[in-house]
């Protein structure tokens, strides 16, 4: 009888714990998520500079010469 117990102490600790992690995972997925969209990458045609911007912006500045790059599309 107690060993019962102990086997169903032990299934629902393990589902809690996979549970927990799922939740924890889910909320910091979220917390990040709007935060960074997609992201797009540029290669700045000038100088070769391969950066990331946000995925909503058409064109993005070059970080080391400022040249104004397309989205790199793969
Ligand atoms: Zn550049």
């Amino acid at each position: 009888m107690s060993n019962d117990w102990l086997i169903i102490l032990y299934v629902a600790f393990a589902l809690g714990a996979i549970c927990a992690i799922g939740i924890a995972s889910e909320l910091r997925r979220r917390h990040f998520g709007p935060a960074h969209p997609e992201d797009t990458v540029f290669r700045c045609a000038k100088c070769g500079n391969v950066y990331t911007d946000d995925g909503d912006v058409e064109r993005s500045r070059c970080s080391q010469c400022g040249k104004l790059n397309e989205p790199m599309i793969f």
